[in-house]
């Protein structure tokens, strides 16, 4: 009887693993090969916002889509031409120049300097009302610039030289945390044209690091500033808990737009359809389990524009940082090779993942990643960052389903419930 018994458990431990995993093919195969490109407010967006409400639902949990913006700063119009005497050049958008996302709507008209290397003390009098242009150090590779110490000596814009190897490219979109739309105008120059702006036809033999213009020399700058709101989402399962505690489980499902020279989509499987799948997997697997903790199961948008779902989460949280035992974080989790699981810990953390069962799976200390953790990290929360580690592959149009190993992310999925499991114990 015991044997059968035995047997009976081991056959429904099989079947129920092989379904976990199944579910875990079945979300990165939506993600990542339905859908593709998950860009904030595309439609691969919006659709996977429904599947993911739809996948913490199912499993009996309350399910909340919270929208937060965000600014794309656009690559600007202009026109740039160069006025000798009675000659005026001028310039191509998007081939010779670009205007950068830096820069104001503006119009400019004025002598320039020439510089080569950083606007140092001694050279700040001189750029005074003078457009700066900033030459490249060598053909391969670019000069330092400071815009902040650029406008503070009271340059009217800045030009920036490009070296050889970069190619000027027009309407590329940027937009995170840490942009700062500047004061002047910004400009880049592709690096054959720059020798135009100079007294000698070498670029690489202006006198010294400084050329001044005869008065004569001038530039005329005109720019357009473009930016778009776009609105992003994080999608957020809760599992009800006995206590006032909590434990995020986030996984950012976002990609980046699509390859700008082939068009074709980044379908972003391992990273981060793979961390998504094994999110919703711990969701459905622990739903019915009794916990102390308060679940909280997050989907970030907006992670490949600068982590911006995790910030907009912390910035508003609805509960007390004191009342998270501990955030996690999944963020590549798709290609283990010979099945390590790496961590890393932030803050006072109740256990180490080490501490856990983990069968085949080898837990190791790994380095530290740019990722949703960290807003939590920096708020002094617990955190703990899972990935199976670098991939040359991620933000190409090669990030494919068919890379990931399905196997790792459902023993991946079985370690983490029981890791969740344990701080729900010692964090009680
Ligand atoms: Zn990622």
């Amino acid at each position: 009887m015991r044997q059968i018994l035995t047997a009976i458990l081991f056959l429904s431990s099989i079947l129920f693993c092989r379904g976990q995993e199944d579910d875990i093919r079945r979300t990165v195969a939506f993600l990542a090969d339905s859908v593709g490109c998950r860009y904030p407010a595309s439609d691969g967006d919006i659709k996977v916002r429904d599947f993911l409400a739809r996948q913490f639902r199912e499993c009996g949990m309350k399910c909340e889509v919270q929208t937060f913006d965000i600014v794309e700063y656009m690559w600007g119009d202009g026109t740039l031409q160069l006025i000798e005497d009675t000659d005026t050049t001028d310039f191509i958008l998007g081939t010779d120049f670009a205007v950068s996302s830096h820069s104001p709507t503006d119009t400019i008209f004025s002598g320039y300097v020439a510089i080569r290397g950083t606007l140092t003390d001694s050279l700040y009098n001189m750029v005074r009302d003078k457009i700066i242009l900033y030459l490249p150090k060598d053909k391969m590779s670019a000069s330092p610039v400071s815009m902040s110490d650029s406008e503070q000596a009271g340059a009217r814009a800045i030009i920036i030289g490009y070296p050889q190897r970069l190619k000027i490219s027009q309407r590329v979109s940027k937009g995170n945390r840490n942009h700062q739309t500047r004061q002047i105008p910004v400009l880049q120059i592709n690096y054959d044209r720059l020798a135009e702006f100079l007294p000698e036809s070498d670029t690489d033999s202006c006198h010294g690091n400084i050329h001044i213009a005869p008065p004569s020399h001038r530039i005329r700058i005109a720019t357009r500033h473009y930016e778009k709101r776009i609105q992003a989402a994080n999608i957020i399962g809760t599992k009800q808990g006995n206590s006032g505690k909590y434990i995020i489980v986030g996984a950012h499902y976002d990609t980046l737009a699509p390859d700008p020279e082939s068009g074709e989509p980044r379908r972003g499987a391992n990273d981060n359809a793979s961390g998504t799948a094994v999110m919703t997997a711990l969701a459905k697997r622990l739903s019915d389990t009794p916990t102390e903790h308060n679940i909280i199961f997050i989907a970030f948008g907006g992670e490949e524009k600068g982590c911006l779902g995790s910030m907009d989460f912390v910035t508003r949280m609805p509960f007390q940082k004191k009342d998270i035992t501990e955030m996690i974080n999944l963020d590549m989790t798709g290609r283990a090779d010979s099945d390590t699981l790496y961590f890393r810990q932030s803050n006072n953390t109740s256990i180490s993942p080490t501490e856990i069962p983990s069968g085949t799976l080898v837990l190791t200390g790994g380095e530290g990643a740019l990722s949703d953790h960290l807003d939590f990290s920096a708020a002094g929360i617990a955190t703990s960052f899972f990935t199976t580690g670098e991939d040359p592959l991620i933000h190409t149009t090669e990030d494919t389903s068919d890379r990931l190993d399905y196997g790792s992310m459902d023993r991946i999925t079985d370690f983490l419930a029981d890791y969740i499991l344990a701080i729900d114990k010692a964090g009680s």
